[in-house]
């Protein structure tokens, strides 16, 4: 039997720390099976248990130093097997039919990138299947199959990008994806005591968020906005509202603008400089494709005006990638004829998101004197049309995350 529409299909996500031990586990079940009892044809996508990711890869860098990414990418894929089957074992003891699914037995079809594989498309004939035959489907998140037949992991907090890829190929009224926090917040509470709860959020605010430091994995919300997903995230230890993720545009009047939405912030940000680069045509090309090559990304990019036809160029880089980015500028360098190679460490990123602040200015001069009166050194800034971010000392970032909160009242807005 086709799916007909006539029973909706609703996607649950279940994140690591959710289903972390065998009682996290039946308190899951028992969330999947109300919401089957209250009709939908439930299809639920999980992490693996708690810490089990960074454990296997622990694991692996014990035996290697350089794991063959195919091996690397099948092991890591076990994790979620084993939450997914239990799932499914804790919901039959509840009374109802389930069954679990690897990536490959989804159908999720990806690109050949181990590690960060890209969903191409998926083939939902097994899932419809189950589904019309009235069982649960449990599937098995942050994994799929490529050309040759072997199992790609989709990237760190990949299960999310799982979740929403099923909801839009199946169509499903929305995803709801459940977490150990309770939804979105205008800034991590950890930090900022005054935080609030952000009811509902459009695709773009959220997007900026999620790529510059909000927990959901950013290609998630991308896929969500693109097949119009609507993405619920709550908490799966309570029932207290969350966070709705659609095409929410704010609504605003002449005076009542809420322009900042959100602060986002990353650690672990190294930055490089290259000193003395002659400046000429092809230099960034020359540079950042060696980079690239070695599948490390590079964010803020900041060029000084040349004095002397040279220049100096910074950027920034993930700190986990700073040793083999030194690897391969050392090797370019003598290439390039440029001088001395800087890096520092401890840096970290802060950005104020907000789709009122587009075509608006005083946004940044605002946000530059809030860190200036807290005697932040900025040290490089960049932007986008919704988004300002600058990056400043690690040790200075949860004083930054405060003053910027209040400096621009996120505590008072209602929204
Ligand atoms: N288990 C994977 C990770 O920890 C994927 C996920 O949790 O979404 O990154
Ligand atoms: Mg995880």
């Amino acid at each position: 039997m086709i799916n007909n529409g006539l029973n909706k299909i609703l996607v649950h996500k279940y994140g690591g720390s959710s289903v972390s031990d065998a009682k996290k586990i039946a308190n899951v079940a028992k969330r999947i099976a109300s919401a089957y009892e209250a009709g939908f044809q439930m299809v639920a996508v999980c992490s693996a248990m708690g810490d089990t990711t960074d454990d296997l890869l622990d694991l692996a860098s014990q035996v290697t130093t350089n794991p063959q990414p195919r091996e690397l990418d099948l092991l890591l894929s076990t994790g979620e097997l084993v939450s997914a089957t239990l799932l499914a074992m804790a919901i039959a003891e509840l009374g109802h039919p389930a069954i679990s699914l690897s990536g490959i037995q989804a159908g999720i079809h990806t690109d050949e990138m181990y590690g960060k594989a890209r969903i191409d498309n998926i083939e939902t004939d097994r899932i419809n299947k189950e589904l019309n035959e009235g069982n649960i489907v449990i599937v098995a998140g942050f994994q799929g199959i490529n050309i040759n037949d072997d199992v790609t992991t989709l990237g760190r907090g990949g299960s999310d990008t799982t979740a929403v890829a099923l909801a839009a190929a199946l169509r499903a009224d929305r995803c709801e994806v459940y977490t150990d926090v309770d939804g979105i917040y205008t800034a991590d509470p950890r930090i900022a005591k005054q935080a609030r709860k952000i009811t509902h959020i459009g695709y773009e605010e959220m997007l900026e968020l999620a790529c510059y430091g909000a927990k959901m994995h950013p290609r998630s919300i991308e896929l969500g906005s693109v097949y119009n997903v609507p993405i619920y995230v709550a908490s799966s230890f309570n029932d207290d509202p969350g966070t709705l993720i659609d095409s929410y545009v704010q609504e605003q009047t002449m005076e009542n603008r809420i322009k900042v939405t959100g602060i986002a912030y990353q650690r672990n940000i190294a930055k490089i400089t290259l000193r003395d680069v002659p400046d000429k045509p092809g230099l960034a090309g020359a540079l950042f494709e060696p980079l690239t090559n070695d599948g490390i990304s590079v964010d803020t990019i900041v060029q000084n005006t040349s004095a002397d036809k040279l220049t100096d160029i910074s950027f920034t880089i993930d700190k986990n990638d700073l040793p083999a980015t030194l690897l391969t500028l050392e090797k370019i360098t003598s290439v390039l004829g440029s001088g001395q190679l800087l890096s520092e460490e401890n840096l970290a990123m802060v950005s104020i998101v907000g789709s009122g602040m587009q075509n608006t200015p005083g946004y940044a001069s605002k946000m530059f004197t809030i860190l200036a009166k807290g005697s932040i050194n900025i040290d490089m800034i960049t932007t986008s049309e919704i988004r300002i971010s600058c990056i400043i000392s690690e040790d200075k970032l949860e004083d930054a995350v405060q003053l910027l909160h209040q400096g621009f009242e996120l505590d008072r807005v209602v929204n």
